[in-house]
Formats: C-alpha cells, sequence, structure tokens
C-alpha cells in the first residue's frame, strides 16, 4: 500500500457518525426506534442484524439518502440533511449490478466514477483525478488488471473495484454494506486484509453493515446490534450469549457454529 498523503492521526474519541434518538416510519411502518449509538474515528464498526432489522434503513440515514422521522443523524458534527462533504465518506454497495459483473466498463472506468463531483465542464483536463485512480486501484490489488472489464473478473476482484472507487477520494470514513456477500473464503480474508490495513494506515474509520456474526466477531473493534432498535452496543467480544441469541432468535451454539466455520 502506498504511504498516505494524510497524516497518521490517533485512533478513538471524536464521533465521525452519531445517530440521536433516530426513528424512522415507513408510511405507518415503524423500521427504526430510537436509536442511538455513535461510530468514533479509527473504529471498525459494524452494525449487526437479522434480516428486516433495519440495517439497510440506518445506512441510507447515515448516507443522507433518507432523513429521521425523528431524532437527528450527524456526520462529522454536522447534520446529514446539510452534510456537503460527501468526498469525506466513501460508500462500497452490495451487489450492484457492477458487482454481479454484467456491466460493460473496465476497472479502471468503474473506479473513475468514483471522481464524480457534479456537472464539470472541465473533468476532461483534471490530470491528477488520474492518478488517483491509479492510486485506488494500487490500493486494492489490482493495478495489472485496470485495463480488463470487469465482467471477466471474480466476485472478489469487482469487489475490490468497487472499493477502490470509493476511496478516490480519499475517504475518512468508508461505508460498507454486506461487503464480501458472494466471495469466496480467501478473497473475503484478502478484503479484510485491506480493510484493516486502510484502518490502521491510513486511519479511514470504518462501518460495516452486515448479518454475519463470524465476520463481526474476527473484523469489528464495535458492534452495534440493531433489531428495530440498539440491543447492544460495544466491542463484540463483550457481547452476551443471551444478547446474540434473543438478537436471532435462535440458540447461541448454533449461531457461533455457523460464524465461525462457515468459510474455515
Ligand atoms: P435490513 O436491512 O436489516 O434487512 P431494512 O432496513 O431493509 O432491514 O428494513 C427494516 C424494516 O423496514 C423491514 O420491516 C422492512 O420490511 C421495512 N422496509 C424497508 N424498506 C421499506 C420500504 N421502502 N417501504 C416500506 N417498508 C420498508
Amino acid at each position: 500500500m502506498k504511504k498516505s498523503e494524510k497524516q497518521e492521526q490517533p485512533h478513538g474519541g471524536w464521533p465521525c457518525l452519531e445517530f440521536r434518538n433516530v426513528w424512522y416510519r415507513y408510511g405507518t411502518d415503524l423500521a427504526v426506534q430510537d436509536v442511538t449509538f455513535q461510530v468514533e474515528h479509527g473504529e471498525i464498526a459494524a452494525i449487526l442484524g437479522p434480516n428486516g432489522s433495519g440495517k439497510t434503513t440506518l445506512l441510507k440515514l447515515a448516507l443522507g439518502l433518507m432523513h429521521p422521522s425523528q431524532g437527528q443523524v450527524l456526520l462529522f458534527g454536522q447534520s446529514a440533511e446539510r452534510f456537503r462533504h460527501w468526498g469525506r465518506i466513501g460508500y462500497v454497495p452490495q451487489r450492484v449490478e457492477a458487482a454481479q459483473g454484467d456491466y460493460p466498463a473496465t476497472a479502471y472506468e468503474v473506479v473513475s466514477q468514483g471522481t464524480y463531483r457534479g456537472p464539470d465542464p472541465l473533468a476532461f483536463f483534471r490530470s491528477k483525478d488520474r492518478s488517483k485512480i491509479l492510486d485506488a486501484l494500487e490500493t486494492v490489488g489490482l493495478s495489472d488488471l485496470k485495463s480488463r472489464r470487469i465482467s471477466t473478473m471474480s466476485v472478489g476482484q469487482r469487489q475490490r473495484v468497487l472499493l477502490a472507487r470509493a476511496l478516490v477520494r480519499q475517504p475518512d470514513l468508508l461505508v460498507l454494506d454486506e461487503p464480501v456477500a458472494g466471495v469466496d473464503a480467501a478473497a473475503e480474508e484478502q478484503f479484510y486484509d485491506l480493510l484493516r490495513r486502510l484502518n490502521k494506515e491510513r486511519s479511514i474509520t470504518v462501518l460495516m453493515v452486515t448479518h454475519d456474526i463470524g465476520a463481526v466477531m474476527r473484523e469489528a473493534t464495535t458492534v452495534a446490534c440493531i433489531n428495530r432498535t440498539v440491543v447492544y452496543h460495544g466491542s463484540p467480544h463483550a457481547m452476551s450469549q443471551k444478547e446474540l441469541s434473543e438478537l436471532y432468535g435462535i440458540p447461541m451454539e448454533v449461531l457461533l457454529h455457523d460464524a465461525l466455520h462457515e468459510h474455515r
């Protein structure tokens, strides 16, 4: 990984993202109920919960795509509704068409989407964007494949292309939605290794949304367990068996067996 232009900052302390007593309703259906927690600088944080528990809704609220029915979402101390510095946040989506591979573009072209800042008549002349794109591809280990169509790549490689796209604007916070869904064990390990290095060497705070308890146990420094409301927030290793069983509604032994042996 290339040395970052950013100064290394001490981990911990100030919040990148805060949910303050957030409620969200789709019409009359309550999806998020009085959620309060924060993601601090330097964390590898996870939002964990079963299907339908409100994870995607929280993600959309964090990205300013929707606004709370009640409460507040803050990004770097500013209300998400008024936040304008979107270059500080890199987003890696889950299994979009590009990730599925039926998208007629090269790795370079997909990563170049990350430089988009709105309509720009001078875009053609912005050669420094080219070096940022190449840097991002190098960071994820795909320099040699930059001219390759992503339709010919493995799922793991495509996922790294999307990570590179999120890194182009040198974000402070990376938000990932089920980042390794459908990726094989070796590629998953490589992907998480990359995330750990970005976190450590470039002080990028990571927030991933997942239902994969194993990944949370192995990779996350903090976890917010969600089932419409926050069931637990703290270190994944301090979670009680009872809390986890309640979250998923099945016995702990079954959960941990799946989580720890699924990919190993
Ligand atoms: P998760 O990502 O954990 O699976 P979601 O945030 O997608 O959960 O959904 C939380 C709840 O909100 C679910 O009950 C879901 O059915 C409901 N929901 C999600 N999106 C919509 C929508 N667009 N309209 C109505 N209800 C929705």
